[in-house]
């Protein structure tokens, strides 16, 4: 079969089962092909060998029953690197990467920075800060909290695919738990689980992807209080604080810090929209005396 025939038959078979049918064909043949995109189209009446065409359409079956692109492939796209995923991660968004950007803005200071990522999965916000740091000449030292020991395998190996395993530490346990009582941090981060679990507008991918990463077992918005609880005893003077949250509880998650004994030492606080335009981040900042 040629390559096109195949993009075509597979387009068809995708047609009832994802919104995008040909990207995906795409995707998965490059994938298994080893091409650039590019490259697929100016092979376009090249036959496909037999191997080939085996692992594709197995590929293919895997994505008819909805399993994500990411799973299948096993790697995603975040801020510009290709970080390794399993089903044991959430598979980085891009609404996550207004997280680094804000950090990055803020985090201006010639270091030693300390950070503090609760939650981490796949580690794509430890690993990123990690790189965009180094690029940017700051010292710094990071911390990956997460209670999923297959995360933080995963994790430390995405850190090691870019040579920055040295300067994250990855701790197992639940948010600040593992961490020494002296331990203090300039910059915390967390995308924690906050879908509601009767969410109807939830993301095909979150049948696929670990419940403990979209769901908090208790109340949705639960690891915004167990993170806001105790974050005053984590954080340096002039420190900065942001985490990611779902559509519509940019109040309730401010209100939560705000209330909580951090509010007395706050210096300011704001939220930061996506680029689809829903409030996403809460951020703070802490007086710096
Ligand atoms: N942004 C993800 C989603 O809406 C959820 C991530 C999370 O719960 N932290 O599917």
């Amino acid at each position: 079969m040629r390559v096109d025939e195949v993009l075509k038959q597979a387009t068809n078979q995708l047609q009832p089962h994802s919104a995008t049918p040909r990207l995906d064909a795409e995707v998965l043949l490059t994938w298994v092909l080893n091409v650039s995109k590019a490259e697929m189209i100016s092979r376009l009446y090249d036959t496909l060998t037999v191997d080939t065409l085996e692992t594709f359409w197995s590929a293919l079956e895997r994505r008819r029953k909805g399993e994500p692109l990411a799973y299948i492939r096993g790697y995603q796209e975040f801020y510009g690197r290709d970080f390794l995923v399993s089903p044991a991660v959430l598979i980085p968004r891009p609404e996550t990467e207004h997280l680094i950007e804000c950090c990055l803005e803020r985090c201006r200071s010639s270091g030693p920075l300390r950070i503090l990522d609760l939650g981490t999965g796949s580690g794509c916000i430890s690993v990123t800060l990690a790189c965009e740091l180094e690029a940017r000449s700051i010292a710094h030292q990071i911390t990956a909290v997460d209670r999923s020991v297959a995360a933080l395998g995963l994790a430390r190996e995405n850190a090691e695919r870019y040579g920055v395993a040295e300067r994250i530490q990855f701790l197992e346990g639940s948010w600040y738990e593992p961490l020494a009582t002296d331990d203090c941090f300039d910059c915390l981060l967390s995308n924690p689980p906050y879908v509601p679990r009767d969410a109807d507008n939830r993301s095909p991918e979150t049948d696929f992807e670990p419940p403990e990463a979209l769901f908090h077992e208790k109340e949705t918005l639960e690891s915004y209080r167990e993170i806001a609880a105790d974050c005053h005893r984590y954080l340096n003077p002039g420190a900065f604080l942001a985490v990611e949250h779902g559509q519509g509880q940019s109040d309730a998650v401010g209100d939560i810090f705000r209330e909580a004994p951090i509010g007395e030492l706050l210096f300011t606080s704001g939220i930061i929209r996506d680029l689809a335009g829903i409030d996403r981040i809460f951020f703070l900042e802490t007086k710096s005396f």
